[in-house]
């Protein structure tokens, strides 16, 4: 079967899942488009922030619960395309129990996958997050897939575009 020209055409695919992604993978990111995990309001929360990716209209703000270091609950509110909203309901289920060292970790290797990195997508550790391996091929979904991520490198404090701060709450 011929690849689709990566140049032309998905723009007009239901702003959403680049036809070309496969099949299973493009199941796991309806999967949690659809029945998203983890997308309540968390009462308790000890870290939010709301960050949106103006490029394609996504909104998402990340509520974590963190005790001691670990990450005792992650829930998101958000609203977009479905590439931004299945990678930050991914995200909640992976981060769940680990510290912030090791989901800081995660959110390097994930980064890391969709600018490309094939061995990375093999990575079992990742978990449901290597079903958007194939939006490395999409530069516009890049910053889809990784606005949920941007949110926890914000709140956890090492991303370098990020403000020095462990906590802080978005204007909305
Ligand atoms: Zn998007």
């Amino acid at each position: 079967m011929d690849k689709p020209d990566k140049s032309s055409g998905f723009a007009e695919v239901d702003r959403s899942i680049p036809t070309s992604l496969n099949q299973l993978y493009q199941e796991v990111i309806l999967d949690h488009y659809r029945r998203p995990r983890n997308k309540t309001a968390l009462e308790d929360a000890t870290h939010s922030i709301t960050l949106n990716n103006p490029m394609c209209g996504d909104v998402i703000e990340l509520m974590l619960k963190v005790k001691k270091d670990r990450i005792i609950d992650a829930h998101y509110m958000g609203k977009g395309c479905s590439i931004s909203q299945a990678s930050v309901s991914m995200l909640t289920d992976q981060v769940k129990g680990k510290t912030l060292a090791e989901a800081h970790e995660l959110a390097g290797k994930f980064t890391t996958m969709l600018h490309g990195d094939a061995e990375l997508a093999k990575d079992k550790e990742l978990g449901h997050l290597r079903a958007l391996a194939g939006v490395s091929k999409f530069p516009v979904r890049i910053k889809c897939a990784l606005l949920g991520w941007d949110c926890l490198e914000s709140l956890i404090g090492e991303n370098d575009r990020a403000q020095p701060q462990s906590q802080k709450r978005a204007q909305i």
